[in-house]
């Protein structure tokens, strides 16, 4: 059986307990539209979870019962991609939580969106790869610079760093190494069908140059473990692309970690 359609959901009972269950859209966004003051100081001091829209004042980030629902880690199948590993499926809060995050501003998520990517990591690293001495070696899938502009940051390079002290508390030191970029030229991909989009990024993707603010790592050496990282999977093309150009510099990943799948059919709401 195709591990990407194990439903794990079954086994972890009520997904939220006593707090109610929230489902459709975010209440927020259903009500009148807020002011432009208030806007900013909810992207400021988030109040409520990213993921559902509850919390009382003040609670931000991510809420249990919207971590409890991500059922994850599982392995995806991937042609070409090696061993992928995801947080959840692409829907329900993750979704939420992940565009706040990715196109909304809600920065203070991605600790709590890093978190949940301690488990795939475990899922696709080898055991010999925790007793490594320098650790894993985490590689952002690079966003289009403008993209980048545009969120105030690159949302998966974030994501990385976010994840190293995660990583560092379950034992398993890790330090992130954009060692991919998109060229300027890289077109936005969205529209795009499954081919035109590989070719867009292989033709964009390629090692990261020395900019005026920085200095791209040294390809860690034989050995170390490299982890891929990126939010969601939907063809793999982005995975295999990134491979492709890691290994012309030396490096083997050995594997995937990407917070949601959205390869299956269903997977976006
Ligand atoms: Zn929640």
């Amino acid at each position: 059986m195709d591990p990407a359609h194990v439903d794990n959901s079954a086994r972890r009972g009520p997904i939220h307990g006593s707090r109610p269950a929230v489902s459709g859209s975010i209440p927020s966004m259903t009500a009148a539209a807020p002011s432009p003051l208030a806007s900013l100081l909810d992207l400021l001091f988030p109040r409520t979870c990213g993921g559902c829209g509850a919390g009382p004042p003040g609670s931000g980030g991510w809420c249990p019962a919207c971590a409890e629902s991500t059922a994850g880690p599982w392995s995806v199948a991937v042609p070409g991609a090696g061993r992928v590993a995801v947080a959840g499926r692409y829907r329900g809060p993750l979704r939420r939580a992940l565009l706040a995050y990715k196109e909304r501003g809600r920065r203070d998520l991605a600790a709590d969106l890093a978190g949940l990517l301690v488990s795939p990591v475990a899922v696709v690293l080898p055991a010999s790869a925790t007793r490594v001495p320098g650790g894993v070696r985490l590689v952002p899938a690079p966003s289009r610079p403008a993209a980048a502009r545009a969120r105030g940051g690159d949302h998966v390079l974030r994501l990385c760093r976010a994840l190293e002290p995660r990583l560092a508390a379950a034992g398993l030191p890790a330090h992130t190494a954009p060692l991919l970029a998109l060229a300027r030229r890289a077109g936005d991909s969205v529209g795009l069908d499954a081919a035109a989009r590989a070719a867009n990024l292989a033709a964009a993707l390629q090692p990261a140059g020395r900019g005026w603010r920085t200095v791209p790592p040294d390809p860690p050496g034989p050995g170390t473990p490299v982890v891929l990282v990126d939010d969601v999977v939907t063809t793999g093309s982005t995975l295999r692309a990134c491979r492709r150009v890691l290994r012309g510099l030396g490096c083997e990943p050995v594997g995937s970690v990407l917070l949601a799948d959205a390869t299956t059919r269903g997977a976006v709401e």
